[in-house]
């Protein structure tokens, strides 16, 4: 019988549905074997866990092999060929394993029985081990290229659950029961209302659930009202019901967000089935303790330990355990009353980071204020293609809110009423239908009063968006923002899964213009699962291209997939945070080598993709003639030519007052961009928030842009006011804004168009 294809091997959701199923890490790891032993119809898989500190493997889970061996079979770094693969961090394939001059046959185990030998290390973040996969097989030769492939994609997996369960083990061992500090309630500020900034609209209410304070971040135990205190039975029951919820929750996010969805759930699962968690509680009910009682108090144990550990990856774990405490709580006092999820409720934090803005959303979360932040952050980019509304505020003080407070957003207007009247929210209930009614239509194609064409294309961040694409018919994909699947995941998605999901960007827009942009992370977009070295300033560190460059494996997987997937169509490639064209050259060289590459393995490619960049940086601006040479087309990054022109962060709200798009410097710069691509006969197309005001959409028009690339659910309203818009008119605007030297000048003219 023919193996299976690496696609159906690699698929994360079997993986995530046989974690749900076991009850341990090596239940888990059991399943795993058998289930990737069935795959590739081999007759034995084996799972080796490496001990950093005797340098060792350990047998942890065998199909084929004798079971007997299983916690009792052990190699040295080094010795076999699994010792040797874990060693030197590289896969081993043998036709004949036995003619390997590493091969050592552990007796007992019935290892000579099989010839064909194949074994992937086990690595997180690329280098660090965790152990080794091995398929073996009687059949001399069995297994091939595509073998490997798929058993480095499941391992990616395997070292991700792993590592969790590990974190949990080394939790463990370390001093527990450290100090807390006790919120004090009388110093709580009850502001009423508050002004903030949009970072993505809408107008909702709920209750408040604040997610971490000012470093005391407990668990608030719950009020002990209660006539007859929670026992033993409404705990178990509140702990399936959490399991099932969760596993809901994991099932859905699959379904709705394959791309970025991996095992999003995966520490929540973990923690909850962990001894020394559960456990724990049931030893304190057994003592007599309530059940809400003894829920909190190891869940605040745990945020103690995890918020004091010296591993950012435990730190990280603080918001999954204190979420995991709400809903157990939420569980016990109201046993499937709801799903156990933020419905209803609005989130308030310091911090996110753009996996929590994903397991909210997930959780039916209503909207979300944050303390500090700024709207062309990626946590907003995020919210607003989730359609969470979300608003960042500077006041502190509304981390000091009473749990359950009613809070009305208004994430239009970037204000929040704390505890509104009645008034209040009668008015903004009539606000929410009449803007039902108004619902903009959109027609296939935009044009200008006078008639002419502006391409309306959209920015993709998740898989999801594609669906707002269509419906607000958008005339294609002006940027794909890659590295979402990216930041989200908690591994790096393969070769094959990326392919996947470029091809569902083209399926969702077949016959459309689509621009695949290259991994741009760094900045405030880090990957959880890679070392990152700190940096002072990571927006100006290894961000984007500079990263690529810098990890070639990943970019070549990365360009790989695009060229494959975009084999039978027109394929656009494009460079973000290019600052010279030697960066863009180099890129560009990388890209053709991944062509010969596939060319020499047969694999079908485009050899013909046109390659873009991403102008948003002052150099490129300086360049711009000589880029406009080596680039098939230009896309104007106004977030980030913002930020880097004016040295204005923007992802930090006490300076955004200062982040302006109709500075000077920038539409000067602009101008000069879009001349430099008319003259050299580039295409130039605008991707940034810029042409989401209407002030500066109009300048864009009039210095001849004829492309945008806007969130898919701005396209209505942009169309509505470009079919009012005259070009000439637009001229004009965009000749008197350029002559303007100062900030006061350009105001004062706004100001007075407005008037
Ligand atoms: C930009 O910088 O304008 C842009 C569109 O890219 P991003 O917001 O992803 O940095
Ligand atoms: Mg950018």
């Amino acid at each position: 019988m023919a193996k299976d294809n690496v696609d159906l091997i690699c698929d994360i959701g079997e993986l995530a549905g046989l974690f749900e199923k076991s009850q341990s890490l090596s239940d888990f790891l059991q399943s795993a074997v058998s289930i990737v032993a069935f795959h590739m119809r081999a007759a034995v898989c084996s799972i080796y866990l490496y001990d950093a500190d005797h340098e060792e493997l350990t047998l942890a889970a065998t199909q084929g092999l004798n079971a007997d061996g299983v916690g009792k079979v052990s190699l040295k770094l080094g010795e076999g060929i699994v010792g040797t693969a874990m060693k030197e961090l590289r896969p081993i394939c043998e036709g004949h394993g036995s003619l390997n001059p590493n091969f050592k046959p552990i007796e007992g185990i019935f290892e000579e029985n099989y010839e064909a030998f194949l074994a992937v290390p086990i690595l997180l973040r690329g280098v660090m081990r965790v152990g080794v996969l091995v398929a073996q097989d009687p059949q001399p030769n069995y297994f091939h290229k595509n073998d490997i492939k798929a058993l480095r994609a499941i391992s990616s997996q395997l070292a991700v659950v792993i590592e969790n369960a590990k974190l949990l083990m080394s939790l463990h061992e370390a001093e527990s029961n450290l100090p807390v500090e006790k919120i004090d309630e009388d110093e709580a500020l009850k502001p009423t209302f508050i002004k903030g900034v949009t970072a993505s609209s809408g107008v909702v209410r709920g209750t408040a659930v604040v997610l971490d304070g000012h470093g005391y971040d407990v668990l608030t135990a719950p009020a002990d009202d209660s006539v007859i205190p929670p026992g033993m039975k409404d705990f178990e029951v509140a702990l399936q019901e959490s399991i099932a919820q969760l596993t809901f929750l994991q099932n859905r996010m699959e379904e709705r967000l394959g791309d970025v969805a991996s095992l999003i759930f995966n520490a929540h699962l973990l923690i909850l089935k962990d001894e020394g968690f559960s456990g724990e509680m049931r030893k304190l009910i057994e003592s007599g303790m309530a059940a809400d009682r003894a829920v909190t108090s190891v869940v605040n144990d745990y945020i103690g330990l995890f918020s004091k550990s010296k591993n950012p990856r435990l730190q990280e774990k603080v918001l999954d355990v204190k979420d995991l405490g709400h809903r157990l709580l939420r569980n016990i006092q109201q046993h499937g009353e709801d799903q156990g999820d933020y419905a209803g409720q609005i989130l308030i934090a310091k911090e996110l980071l753009p996996s929590d803005v994903l397991k909210f959303a997930a959780q039916n979360v209503e909207g979300i204020v944050i303390v500090q932040g700024g709207v062309t952050a990626h946590i907003s980019i995020l919210a607003r293609s989730l359609r969470v509304p979300m608003v960042f505020v500077e006041n502190a003080a509304i981390l000091d809110v009473d749990e359950g407070t009613l809070i009305l957003i208004d994430a239009n207007q970037g204000t929040l009423f704390m505890d509104p009247s009645d008034s209040v929210l009668k008015q903004y209930d009539s606000l929410v239908n009449r803007s039902e009614v108004e619902r903009l239509s959109v027609t296939p194609e935009t044009f200008t009063e006078d008639g002419t064409k502006i391409k309306l294309l959209c920015n993709v961040n998740l898989l999801s968006d594609i669906e707002f694409a269509i419906e607000n018919k958008a005339e294609g994909i002006g940027l794909y923002r890659s590295e979402f699947p990216f930041i989200i995941r908690n591994e790096f998605p393969s070769e094959e899964a990326q392919r996947l999901i470029y091809e569902r960007i083209y399926r969702g827009m077949p016959e459309k213009e689509v621009v695949l942009r290259t991994l741009d992370v760094g900045g405030d977009k880090k990957l959880p699962y890679h070392h990152h070295d700190e940096e002072a300033n990571p927006f100006l560190g290894l961000r984007a291209i500079r990263f690529s460059l810098k990890n070639l494996g990943i970019f070549k997987q990365q360009l790989r997939a695009m060229l494959r997937a975009g084999v039978d169509r027109e394929l656009k490639i494009m460079f973000p945070f290019i600052s010279s064209v030697d960066d863009f050259l180099e890129a560009k060289k990388v890209m053709v080598e991944c062509m010969h590459e596939l060319e020499a393995e047969g694999t079908p490619y485009n050899g013909h993709p046109k390659v873009g960049l991403m102008v948003e940086l002052p150099a490129a601006v300086e360049i711009i003639d000589e880029l406009a040479q080596a680039a098939d087309f230009f896309s104007i990054g106004t977030n980030d030519l913002i930020q880097y022109l004016l040295a204005v962060d923007r992802t930090n709200e006490s300076v955004s007052s200062m982040y302006v798009c109709h500075h000077p410097a920038v539409l000067r710069s602009v101008y000069r961009i879009v001349n430099s691509a008319i003259n050299n006969d580039v295409e130039v197309s605008v991707c940034g928030d810029m042409a989401l005001n209407e002030d500066m959409l109009k300048f864009l028009i009039g210095i001849g842009v004829r492309k945008i690339s806007i969130d898919p659910q701005q396209i209505p309203r942009v169309q509505a006011f470009l079919g009012g818009l005259h070009t000439e008119e637009a001229r004009r605007h965009a000749r008197k804004l350029l002559r303007f030297g100062s900030l006061r000048e350009v105001n004062q003219y706004l100001a007075e168009l407005e008037a």
